[in-house]
């Protein structure tokens, strides 16, 4: 059986024939399998969905409980079987839930990792290499250039600017589905015990991380209809970055503002966002965890997706892996 038998891209995302279903689909089809929930891998409107119950959940919050016809909770590293191929998900330590997905027909095994991290995240389950025949890699931060700092430096500078700036507030944008929350643990975790004020759009994630046992300490609103925004001086507020461009951020008197992305090793994106303190924190591995992982899944065969293919297709076959971009298209990670 050849790999592209038992896998392809179709306009609706990768396909299964054997199985017949699709992984992270980007249109609406008859059966689903689903990495994880940030909202350019899963999406509304399927038929049958199989996804860890953490991602369930998450797409229940986001969409209602109607998000499918018909749900199924994939446990990690069972086995499932679907029209004769054996499928089974596996820690990707990307955001809570997140997953890879293993398919396996006839010997030949396929691991479509969604998007994944190699550094540790107090948040959620770690990456986990699964052997493989094919590994389907993403490519987020698939150049040399990548190289993220350690996150606990990066969230010290956070806590010794607040000491510096004592009477502005630190408006951190983080994406509300992972970042935001390992930040505010990573701020925990570095001995920041006050309350940290976060947007009403990450009200519902966070209470679900703390449902599913993530503690995230004292969490308050950041609201500022109450005419004294005063109170905010030295607070950390974090909001989604859509919100940085709302009124909402403005009512912040002089606010330091702090962006929680791999983008911002890019000094010319810090820039264009008007972002004082760039924050490199990013849930997708970079360069070297790229190539360290596809050397400890074994593969002999390597497909690049969503991102900076080209790089990572040369790198492989200078190294004797073969290895072909994807060209998937719909997926702009919400959660870099
Ligand atoms: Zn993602």
């Amino acid at each position: 059986m050849r790999a592209s038998d038992l896998l392809h891209p179709r306009p609706e995302g990768l396909y299964c024939p054997a199985g017949d279903f699709f992984i992270d689909p980007v249109r609406p089809v008859a059966r689903a399998l689903i990495t994880h929930g940030h909202a350019d891998h899963a999406r509304a409107g399927h038929q049958a969905v199989l996804a860890t119950q953490e991602t369930l959940d998450i797409m229940a919050l986001r969409y209602g409980a109607n998000f499918a016809a018909s749900t199924q909770a994939a446990r990690l590293g069972e086995t499932t079987t679907l029209g004769g191929v054996r499928v089974s998900f596996h820690p990707a330590g990307h955001v809570l839930g997140s997953a890879q997905i293993a398919v396996e027909k006839n010997g030949l095994r396929i691991v479509a990792s969604g998007d994944y991290k190699r550094r540790r995240d107090p948040t959620c389950r770690a990456f986990e290499p699964v052997a493989c025949d094919v590994f389907i890699t993403e490519a987020t931060f698939a150049l040399p250039v990548f190289r993220h700092p350690d996150d606990r430096g990066e969230i010290v500078r956070l806590i010794k600017s607040v000491a510096q700036f004592p009477e502005r507030a630190h408006l951190v944008g983080a994406y509300s589905l992972g970042k935001a929350q390992r930040v505010i643990a990573l701020l925990r975790a570095a001995g920041h015990d006050g309350p940290i004020h976060i947007h009403g759009a990450l009200e519902k994630l966070c209470a679900y991380y703390e449902s599913r046992g993530i503690a995230l300490g004292p969490l308050a609103p950041a609201t500022v209809d109450d005419g004294d925004p005063g109170r905010f001086a030295g607070k950390i507020v974090i909001g989604p970055p859509a919100a940085f461009a709302e009124r909402w951020a403005r009512r912040f008197p002089d606010p330091v503002s702090a962006f929680a992305s791999g983008w911002m090793r890019i000094r010319q994106r810090a820039k264009q966002r008007g972002v004082e303190l760039p924050l490199i924190l990013s849930d997708h591995a970079d360069w070297d965890e790229l190539i360290d992982t596809i050397g400890e899944t074994g593969a002999s065969e390597v497909w690049v997706t969503h991102g900076r293919e080209e790089a990572l297709v040369r790198w492989c076959e200078l190294n004797g892996i073969k290895a072909r971009p994807l060209h998937l298209v719909g997926y702009e990670d919400e959660g870099d």
